[in-house]
């Protein structure tokens, strides 16, 4: 392997939000050793040739970046085990530390590029819903506000679901009360706004119920679809009409990670950054299976998952799974991702 990413939950998250591809896994509390042993295992790794992984990424965090309290700790010891510039920070930041923790702002602006993405569902009642957390939306203003603050524009990403549909009007003129536009254009900056399409796998599974249908693209009011980015392009089309295409699609579905990656749980379960870190794709437990095994794992593609990733034609998964009938909308990967999902509890109910 020329590289390898590996992600370490070892605080969590402070949200728990109804979309979360990355489902509910349970907060840790790891230390900075334990962090340093689990970096260490994978540095000193050889395969059967005695050939070690090229260059490593090594990350404290795969939910919300900078939860604990010794973030910038955290950050210089991500630089110091990773290989020179493999240690990243991306466009993620902590929104709930921009606004529970007046310093952080300033220390990020000197970090990161100068966008940062803020998640909502619609008014503070559907956020805070969205988000399972009182206090969530209001949070998320502040966080704007932090960023604007210190040059950072904010990239405002909400998600349309049945439940505030009724409400874009007023997120709409939430936008232009705030001067999004103006104030970004102030510090020579974008302001961008855009409706992001909910991935049917982790806890966005469990929120189906909600998503969207196409009668409902008429709810969506024209002059907010006109400031957003995309338009509503990334809700995709109604599940019969991408039917059509999918039942004679032969090919598997053959998820890739964007890089290469693995994402270690606070019980030490580690996952393939492919899809939802779920049972059926889980690589083992770095403890109790050891990473000789989790790294042959890997590399040969041997969890029930990542064979069914490689193996089952997405027309057969759209024949067990598609529904003919349905108007929900979703881009084309994510229905995909709902069939390998859907794929999943069934090997689940079979084997477990
Ligand atoms: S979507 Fe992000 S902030 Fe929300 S629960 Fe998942 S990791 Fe945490």
């Amino acid at each position: 392997m020329s590289y390898l990413g590996v992600m370490v939950d070892i605080a969590g998250c402070p949200n728990h939000c109804r979309h979360c591809w990355l489902g509910a896994h349970k907060n840790g509390h790891m230390s900075i050793d334990e962090f340093k042993y689990i970096a260490a295992q994978f540095k000193h790794w050889r395969d059967e040739d005695d050939r070690g992984i090229a260059e490593m990424g090594f990350f404290s965090w795969w939910r919300e970046p900078d939860y604990r309290d010794d973030y910038r700790e955290l950050w210089q010891l991500e630089q110091e085990l990773s290989s020179p510039g493999r240690a990243e920070r991306f466009e993620l930041l902590s929104t709930w530390r921009l606004a529970n923790d007046e310093s952080y702002a300033t220390w990020v602006a000197s970090l990161v590029p100068k966008k940062c993405q803020i998640t909502f569902f619609g008014m503070e009642g559907n956020t805070d819903w969205g988000m399972r957390r009182k206090g969530a939306f209001k949070d998320q203003l502040k966080a704007t506000e932090r960023l604007l603050a210190v040059g950072i524009s904010p990239r405002w990403q909400l998600f349309i679901t049945k439940r505030c549909l009724n409400e874009l009007d007023e997120f709409l003129h939430l936008i232009y009360d705030m001067k999004l536009f103006e104030r970004c254009e102030n510090i020579v900056q974008k302001f961008e706004v855009f409706i992001g399409g909910i991935s049917p796998e982790g806890c966005g599974y469990e929120i189906e119920d909600f998503r969207v249908e196409e009668d409902d693209l008429n709810r969506i009011p024209q002059e907010f679809i006109s400031i957003c980015r995309e338009g509503t392009n990334m809700l995709g089309q109604p599940e019969y009409k991408l039917l059509d295409y999918l039942i004679i699609e032969n090919q598997s579905a053959n998820f890739l990670a964007n890089f290469p990656c693995i994402a270690i749980d606070a019980d030490y379960d580690v996952y393939p950054n492919i899809a939802e870190p779920a049972e059926w794709w889980k690589l083992g437990n770095l403890k109790t299976d050891g990473i000789d095994s989790i790294l042959k794992a890997y590399r040969d593609e041997t969890t029930p998952g990542m064979i069914a990733n490689r193996t089952i034609p997405i027309a057969e998964l759209a024949r067990r799974y598609g529904q003919k009938n349905s108007k929900k909308l979703y881009d084309k990967s994510d229905l995909i991702c709902r069939f390998m999902h859907q794929w999943g509890e069934d090997w689940m109910m079979n084997n477990i």
